[in-house]
């Protein structure tokens, strides 16, 4: 979960989520999962089959809404594939956007709290489903602000370095080889001084990848039974598999309009550019901008979830783009996700002019850090609006600079994420709401068969699956049933 300081109201980092209404969730409820084979199941579809119509359902946006969307409404007792038709539309690459390079944090003190419930349960019941531990890192965790004063960090020179910043004479060559095996061993031990200065901070005892020293304040957000993860790529392209194996058509291409009946009242089509003349399956193929060739899918429903391009679309939809970039490292850590809040000194993290013109004062920056399995940790920044949204996710600009001041952010707390290996830098854009409450949108337009998914800010993996049920029930069941979601209604915005 990245933090707009801007646009959104917090991440409620500073939230008493013992209060939380959320809580009450931990019941049993008949909004379950419902096994494939059910007898109401059967005894639905038979009764569906002879009165309904055929519905076309195409779902716009590959990312975790459109994929859980596409999920659900191909797990609904009411479909059938001999009869009704789904289509994710996906204009470059399943998850290739911020669902997939997201942080992956489920809390149930996220907001809001209408639809935050229901949906860490199904990330659950999902995970139960689909063996989600093994398959998309699934578990659930430790949760913590921290407060830490950074050390230096010099990033020519971030191997071979104390927690104080001074030369270690355990890492330091010492007229050794010089090799890569002599330069950079790390202890991974902390003597009993060290655990005791943890412990008074109070600072579990398992999370002993941060530098004791350095710690100023340490407060508990969430535990296991309140916190999870997942990884965001891995699940959503789980999901838009799972949705495949269902019954979903999948095709690559970008929608161009959603067209309607000649009074304007209700969906008709889609029509979309295929993302490259003949091979519209393959996600690696890349656009054709000069063929203009369009195609046109039927349409009685149609599911807009498509982030930050929303608007490209839908002209009038309040959402907006936030850029943040990430990285990834290799380390063997204690699982815990920290919110931190670091005192540096001012040179650090600021490459080039901005490093020479800042080297006098202390700066404090606040990248989270989420321990995934695997051994990776995922890190983020805050975001930035330097980059407009561009046409696609391919066409992200990463600011190596910006990644570089995440790694030497995290580097300054914690010697296993300074020696470990940097696998990933990336930059993604979140899709905001850019007035009114702070949404998402999830439901109907006053457009019928039109429905809007979009602008889940920083909770987008943690509301994905209930997003994707709620618009699921919509679509075949006619209102949400799982949970009362009228605040998020698109006509409120004047969709
Ligand atoms: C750095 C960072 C960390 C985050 N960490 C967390 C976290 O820990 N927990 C959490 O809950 N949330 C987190 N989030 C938020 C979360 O990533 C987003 O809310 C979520 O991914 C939004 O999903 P989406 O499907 O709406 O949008 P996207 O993931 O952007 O997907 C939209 C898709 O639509 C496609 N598309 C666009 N235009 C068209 C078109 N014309 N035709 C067809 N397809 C189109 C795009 O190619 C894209 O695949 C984080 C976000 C960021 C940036």
């Amino acid at each position: 979960m990245v933090i707009d300081r801007d646009a959104i109201d917090g991440c409620q980092r500073h939230h008493d989520i013992s209060k939380h209404p959320a809580f009450e969730f931990l019941r049993p409820s008949s909004n379950t999962l419902a096994p494939p084979t059910s007898l109401p199941r059967i005894l639905h579809r038979a009764t569906m089959a002879s009165s309904d119509p055929p519905k076309n359902i195409v779902v716009i946006g590959g990312g975790i809404i459109g994929s859980t969307s596409a999920y659900f409404l191909s797990h609904h007792s009411s479909f059938d594939r001999n009869r009704d038709s789904i289509t994710l539309l996906e204009s470059t690459k399943i998850a290739g956007g911020a669902s997939g390079k997201a942080g992956g944090l489920l809390a149930l003190w996220a907001y809001p709290s209408s639809i935050v419930p229901l949906s860490y349960r199904l990330h659950k019941e999902l995970a139960d489903k689909h063996g989600g531990a093994q398959r998309w890192g699934y578990r659930g965790v430790n949760c913590g602000q921290i407060e830490m004063k950074g050390r230096s960090v010099d990033p020519k020179a971030m191997d071979g370095k104390n927690s104080n910043g001074e030369i270690d004479a355990a890492k330091a060559p010492l007229g050794g080889t010089g090799k890569e095996s002599d330069t950079r061993v790390s202890l991974k031990k902390r003597t009993k001084e060290a655990l005791g200065l943890l412990r008074r901070a109070g600072v579990p005892e398992d999370l002993d990848w941060v530098i004791p020293e350095n710690i100023r304040a340490y407060e508990e957000m969430g535990d296991p039974s309140t916190t999870a993860q997942v990884h965001p790529y891995q699940f959503t392209t789980s999901m838009a598999s799972l949705a495949e194996e269902a019954g979903v058509k999948i095709i690559y291409g970008s929608a161009t309009s959603i067209d309607k009946s000649a009074d304007g009242s209700a969906v008709q089509s889609v029509t979309y550019s295929p993302k490259a003349p003949g091979t519209p399956n393959d996600s690696n193929a890349t656009a054709d901008p000069s063929s203009g060739e369009t195609k046109v899918l039927p349409a009685t429903h149609v599911v807009l979830s498509a982030g930050p391009w929303t608007p490209t679309i839908l002209p009038g939809a309040p959402i907006s783009a936030l850029r943040a970039h990430s990285v990834t490292i290799k380390a063997d850590v204690s699982p815990y996700c920290l919110f931190t809040s670091i005192t540096l000194p001012a040179s650090t993290g600021k490459t080039g002019e901005s490093r020479r013109k800042q080297r006098q004062s202390t700066q404090t920056v606040t990248p989270e850090i989420y321990a995934r399995p695997n051994n990776e940790i995922y890190a983020c920044g805050e975001g930035d609006h330097l980059i407009p949204l561009p046409k696609s996710t391919d066409l992200v600009q990463v600011d190596e600079s910006r990644c570089q001041d995440i790694v030497e952010y995290v580097s300054a707390i914690s010697d296993e994420l300074r020696d470990g290996e940097v696998t990933a830098r990336q930059a993604c854009y979140l899709p905001n709401v850019s007035r009114g409450s702070s949404g998402p949108l999830i439901g109907e337009t006053s457009v019928k068969g039109l429905l809007v998914a979009t602008g889940h800010t920083c909770w987008g993996i943690q509301n994905g699956p209930g997003t994707g049920k709620l618009v699921s029930e919509i679509v075949w069941d006619g209102k949400a049933r799982s949970a009362a979601i009228g605040a998020l209604d698109p006509k409120r915005w004047g969709l």
